[in-house]
């Protein structure tokens, strides 16, 4: 499969990610019986995920979506991360963040402690994707759909230079 320049194989198909999902679903469903969960998707790679997951959810539950944006700080020569969208307030909720993908963790932990500032009852994140050996950041990450190795991946959501997010199953950058 080529997406752009570059030759992708499929690494975990629809069903897996579909029967994964309803397992993650299930999970939620138990614990968050009475808790009207708040689930904030972080675009644009979790739309796929908020979704699917979305529709397995059976609980009483609502859905908010932010992105973050990345901005050269006027003094500072590193990029800051700024959250971007949140009309909702999420003072007392319980909220479960929804991630495509955590791979340093660094975009992860800014968008954690941007919500720890604002008093929800409590934060779970779910992430569909975890890069565990590129981990930098000790996060608790309370649903993880697979871990997967340090490669490149695109698909359900996730892209290469913008294309490839509409394809159902998640492709592996082939080696060269
Ligand atoms: P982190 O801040 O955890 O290093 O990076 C998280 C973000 O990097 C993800 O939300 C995603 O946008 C991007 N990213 C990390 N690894 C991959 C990958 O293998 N494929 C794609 N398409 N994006 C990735």
């Amino acid at each position: 499969m080529k997406v752009r320049d570059k030759e992708f194989e499929v690494y975990l198909d629809e069903t897996k990610i579909q029967q994964r999902i309803a397992e993650i679903a299930q999970d939620i469903n138990e614990e968050y019986a009475s808790k009207n969960p708040l689930f904030i998707g972080i675009l644009n790679g979790s739309f796929m995920f908020a979704s699917d997951l979305m529709k397995a959810v059976n609980v009483p539950s609502e859905i908010a979506f932010i992105r973050m944006a990345s901005y050269k700080g006027m003094e500072s020569t590193g990029n800051v991360k700024q959250v971007l969208g949140l009309q909702e307030n999420v003072f007392g909720r319980h909220l479960i963040l929804l991630e495509d993908i955590v791979d340093s963790g660094l975009t992860m932990d800014e968008v954690i402690k941007f919500f720890q500032e604002r008093g929800p009852k409590s934060i779970r994140v779910a992430t569909l994707l975890l890069k565990p050996e590129k981990l930098e950041k000790d996060l608790k990450l309370d649903y993880v759909g697979f871990e997967i190795p340090e490669k490149f991946v695109v698909g359900y959501g996730l892209d290469y230079n913008g294309h490839g997010r509409n394809l159902k199953d998640i492709y592996q950058l082939k080696e060269a």
